[in-house]
């Protein structure tokens, strides 16, 4: 009874990260791509570009106006 339900969480988990996949996919193809959460626009900081941007950034990845959408990329 006390007993997490992993397999529940795995699910939301794997979703989660199919959600961000798709997001990247789209974003890397040069479309717009609304937060869900505040519908404004995702903004790429693109990996190359990183030393020019806002230094509040901490790495290349995806990321809402709102920081409500945080999406790192992973280019190891
Ligand atoms: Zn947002």
């Amino acid at each position: 009874m006390s007993a997490v339900d992993f397999s529940k969480l795995n699910k939301l988990t794997a979703k989660s990260f199919n959600d961000q996949k798709a997001i990247i996919k789209k974003v890397m193809q040069g479309r717009a791509v609304k937060c869900k959460v505040c519908q404004k626009l995702l903004t790429l900081v693109p990996p190359s570009s990183k030393q020019v941007i806002d230094k509040n950034l901490p790495q290349s990845g995806i990321y809402c106006p709102n920081g409500c959408t945080d999406i790192e990329l992973d280019m190891s």
